[in-house]
């Protein structure tokens, strides 16, 4: 990690720890029903394999791809599907794990879509969530940390596809994207 770019706001440990609460709420909570598991493309999928491995239940994993912020650090609002889901959702328990909630704008649209297909229940599972920046009502079931309003990677998030593979949720020195 280059810690001249970055400043590490959760460490690996830390991320863990809670990774694993998240893991052991989903684990009771879906105990009895049919688990899929719908990992949001790129960013979601460091999250989505810890997380997956740490819920002790059957279950069945799909990604699904949307665009996103591109280069911009801004959301644009639009969202469009580039990798759609394998398989059908009806009568699954769909569980969507996505990196980070910002607007809300992209999980609202995804919802939307989801819910057409005739799952029997759609939750919701982030590791970070920006509540101060909400435009659309999404309220995740299961947060990891809740966030102040500034731009982070690692741990599969990126700014223009770099940084995804540090181990920590960093905050992304304004100095990088403000040049
Ligand atoms: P929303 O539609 O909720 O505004 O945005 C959700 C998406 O925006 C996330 O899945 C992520 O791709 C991107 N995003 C929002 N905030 C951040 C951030 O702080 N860092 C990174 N790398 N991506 C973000």
């Amino acid at each position: 990690m280059n810690l001249e770019q970055v400043d590490i706001l959760y460490d690996r440990e830390q991320v863990m720890a809670r990774v694993k609460e998240l893991a052991q709420e989903i684990t009771k909570d879906y105990a009895d029903k049919n688990l899929l598991v719908v990992g949001i493309l790129k960013g979601a999928f460091i999250f989505m394999a810890d997380l997956v491995r740490e819920i002790d239940l059957p279950l069945e994993i799909d990604f699904m791809d949307v665009s996103s912020y591109g280069v911009s650090t801004v959301s644009s609002g639009e969202v469009r599907i580039i990798k759609d889901l394998d398989y059908s959702i009806r009568d699954k328990d769909v569980l969507i794990v996505e990196d980070i909630v910002d607007t809300g704008l992209t999980l609202q649209y995804i919802k939307e879509i989801l819910a057409k297909r005739g799952p029997r229940s759609i939750g919701i599972c982030c590791l970070l969530d920006k509540p101060s920046r909400r435009k659309a009502a999404i309220n995740p079931e299961y947060v990891g940390f809740a966030i102040p309003d500034e731009f982070i990677v690692g741990y599969g998030l990126d700014y223009a596809e770099q940084y995804r593979h540090y181990p920590a949720v960093c905050i992304l020195k304004p100095s990088i994207y403000e040049k």
